[in-house]
């Protein structure tokens, strides 16, 4: 059946892959209903007649959900339910060309620094006096601040800089501006995302400038969890322990991906660290923020990665005892330096050790978890399901941590709100809680 070509009526954004998509997402909705155009996030696909897919380029399994989710809505184009499917995000910044051929029926291709071209093509103006302003797709108590755009590091294995360009810096004003916007719409946790969070203010203030914002953040009032994620190990701000330290709406929390623990391994991804480096400055870390939760990301099968690589990664995830972990298998990707490497390492090989490092990690978690019980924390709550509220401590980010699990009945805790809860048990990756 014959699309039918009319002004849009509704658009569907559509979001794959990380929080840094969920955060462009959030501004080109704020920008089509600030164009009078009706937006929604994630809708069921019978009341809109635009759908524009945010995707993800990352590695292979995200690469073919994006593809997997482009072609389920060609085919509902095809069968007349949408008229207009359009592209943006990563996938369609780094492959264009060849999904143009591929898959005719989407309308048009963006990039990632696309959002002006998008807009009119979507009959709407890009608006300059909105820049950061977002409709946010979060619970309304939190949100991701993605203070930079890019990456200027060189990661033998990450396609992210081909994808995101070189690292830009927002000014700090512009990001005061938008944190006391969200305060203000009941935001009170900011969620810092960047490709490299540690980078920050080297371009715009020639030196590393993070300490600068977080102080500058930790000021908005109504803002009472500042957390951060994708911090780089080398060349690390020491200064922002001191902030960390001396405000405490500043989470005791970071998220630094390491990638591996050999020395070996870290050569070959171009890290610029070495792993007695890498441990002296998770020392430090903990020294100087005592009971900080460290979450990492590390990569299993790297090219080259032999039995007493993954032997050495092993007895280092035991060494370090990280709070929270998460592993990949390794993802050749074209154009990487490391995609000029031997893929050497078998599939199933590669799972196996993500495997082996999870089931660690396993073992770990349960016992840091066990450390908690008797003890009370603040939690924030997120939502209510299953008889339970489900909240997370400051150690904990969204849909990737530990949750504390607090029982419905006897209980009234509104979804949003912080408590006191006491620890009463604990599991591998969650907690239950009393409220006190
Ligand atoms: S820091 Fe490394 S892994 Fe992270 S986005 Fe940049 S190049 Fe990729």
């Amino acid at each position: 059946m014959k699309a039918r070509s009319r002004k849009p009526t509704k658009v569907n954004v559509v979001t794959l892959g990380c929080s840094k998509n969920t955060f462009d997402s959030e501004v080109l909705m704020a920008q089509l209903k600030a164009n009078g155009i009706a937006v929604d996030h994630e809708a069921p696909h019978d009341d809109h007649n635009v759908v524009v897919i945010n995707t993800c380029g990352f590695i292979e399994n995200a690469k073919q959900e994006s593809i997997d989710t482009i072609l389920a809505w060609a085919g509902a184009k095809e069968r007349g339910e949408v008229d207009k499917v359009y592209v943006t995000g990563c996938l369609s910044q780094r492959y264009a060309p060849e999904l143009k051929e591929g898959i005719p029926q989407v309308d048009a291709w963006f990039g990632t620094r696309d959002l002006p071209r998008l807009l009119k093509t979507l009959k709407a103006d890009y608006k300059h006096e909105l820049v950061g302003e977002r409709l946010l797709t979060t619970p309304a108590h939190f949100a991701y601040f993605k203070i930079s755009e890019g990456c200027d590091r060189k990661c033998s294995f990450c396609a992210i800089p081909l994808m995101r360009g070189k690292h830009v810096s927002t000014p700090i004003e512009q990001l005061e501006a938008q944190a006391r916007s969200l305060a203000a719409q009941g935001v009170k946790e900011l969620i810092l995302i960047a490709q490299d969070l540690t980078y920050y203010g080297l371009d715009l203030y020639k030196k590393r400038n993070l300490s600068d914002l977080l102080a500058r953040l930790s000021d908005v009032e109504g803002i009472d969890w500042i957390r951060l994620h994708y911090a780089f190990p080398s060349g690390f701000p020491m200064d922002i322990l001191d902030v960390m330290q001396e405000r405490s709406n500043i989470c005791n929390y970071l998220d630094m991906p390491l990638q591996h623990g050999s020395t070996a391994m870290l050569t070959r991804m171009r890290r610029g660290i070495t792993q007695e480096k890498t441990e002296a400055l998770v020392a430090t870390i903990r020294d100087k923020v005592p009971g900080i939760a460290i979450r990492t990301t590390l990569i299993a099968g790297f090219p080259g990665e032999t039995d007493t690589d993954h032997a050495d990664n092993l007895r280092w995830i035991e060494r370090m005892r990280f709070d929270r972990l998460g592993c990949f298998t390794y993802s050749h990707e074209e154009d990487t330096h490391a995609f000029t490497m031997d893929d050497d390492v078998p599939a199933g090989l590669k799972e196996q050790r993500a495997q082996e490092i999870m089931e660690l990690q396993g073992g770990i978690s349960a016992d840091l978890n066990r450390q908690k019980v008797g003890k009370v924390f603040k939690v924030l709550v997120d939502k209510a399901e299953a008889g339970h509220y489900i909240a997370r401590t400051e150690h904990d980010s969204p849909e990737v941590d530990n949750e504390v699990l607090v029982p419905i009945e006897g209980n009234y805790l509104r979804i949003g709100d912080f408590a006191e809860v006491r620890i009463t048990d604990a599991r591998e990756h969650e907690l239950v809680g009393e409220v006190l």
